[in-house]
């Protein structure tokens, strides 16, 4: 099962690599630009190249980006919308030449106008960037959200209705676990003791029935500080937060879930960091999971 974490890409995208791979990583995400400014640079050439032949060499695989914070395809607003859409382009144009495999982007929020009109605009903006971008490598993956505001993809459903309004983007699924749990995707079996609960998380049904384990293809993994159903997106430590780490070993282990690629975008502070998380989920899988899927 490929597990890696979140990575800053400071001193340069290529960079990136040595940081991950020396901590035992065999997948990584990263923003390829800073997450919180509509600015962005394509980066030189020879850096790009280096990127490509890192990851190589490091055998990562999935690489993962996530989108900027800043775009929001759902939006009524034109002009947000505008500049979203061009930013997306630029994002998935820059993943096509990096050779990334997944771009993970959140829907945005739609003030109100609800799901139909959020799926066509998100679904709009993906057909340009697609068409934009040279090369078809890289796979757009929606997440979903804790589910605060007028969040698109509160619902998995949600989800489903814009992958389903445009099949020929092949968009795919990336779960996160602690959106999930704030949202009211419930994490708990119905075993008392824990390996009666191992058998028995509930959260692949809940996600087969409400879009489909067929378009699962990443997990944010992350416990969470807000309570089940807060709609707060917190992130915690794995196994010091409110899903726990019993709920967490349950997922993790559940047959349809093991060879989902793993990323953490836990905190880094005095409880914590990227590097003991990594060793608290490896402690966590059992040795069926362990095995590398792609
Ligand atoms: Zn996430
Ligand atoms: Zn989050």
């Amino acid at each position: 099962m490929p597990i890696g974490f979140h990575t800053s890409i400071a001193g340069g995208i290529d960079k990136s690599v040595q940081r991950v791979v020396g901590a035992g990583c065999d997948t990584m995400q990263f923003f390829c630009h800073s997450p919180r400014m509509w600015k962005i640079k394509m980066p030189e050439d020879k850096v790009i190249e280096s990127f490509r032949e890192k990851r190589e060499q490091a055998g990562l695989w999935p690489v993962v980006v996530h989108t900027s914070y800043l775009i929001n395809l759902s939006t009524p607003d034109d002009e947000l919308y505008d500049k979203s859409s061009t930013l997306f382009d630029f994002e998935l144009e820059l993943c096509e030449r990096l050779g990334v495999d997944y771009m993970v982007t959140h829907p945005g929020s739609h003030q109100g106008r609800g799901i139909e009109f959020a799926a066509s605009r998100i679904t709009k903006a993906f057909k340009r960037a697609r068409e934009k971008a040279k090369g078809d490598h890289v796979q757009i993956l929606i997440e979903n959200t804790a589910g605060g505001g007028t969040q698109t993809g509160r619902e998995l459903s949600d989800i489903k209705d814009i992958i389903e309004s445009a099949t020929q983007l092949n968009i795919g699924l990336c779960f996160d676990t602690c959106h999930g749990f704030a949202k009211g995707y419930s994490f708990e079996g119905s075993g008392e003791k824990s390996d009666e609960k191992s058998k028995a998380s509930p959260l692949p049904a809940t996600i087969e029935a409400q879009i489909g384990l067929k378009h699962l293809k990443l997990i944010h993994l992350n416990d969470s500080k807000g309570e089940f159903g807060s709609k707060v997106d917190r992130h915690e430590h794995i196994g010091k937060g409110k899903i726990g780490k019993e709920s967490l070993r349950a997922f993790l282990n559940h047959p349809k879930i093991i060879g989902i690629p793993l990323i953490l975008e836990t905190p880094e502070n005095d409880e914590g960091t990227d590097q003991t998380n990594l060793k608290t989920v490896r402690s966590m899988l059992s040795t069926n999971s362990k095995q590398r899927k792609r």
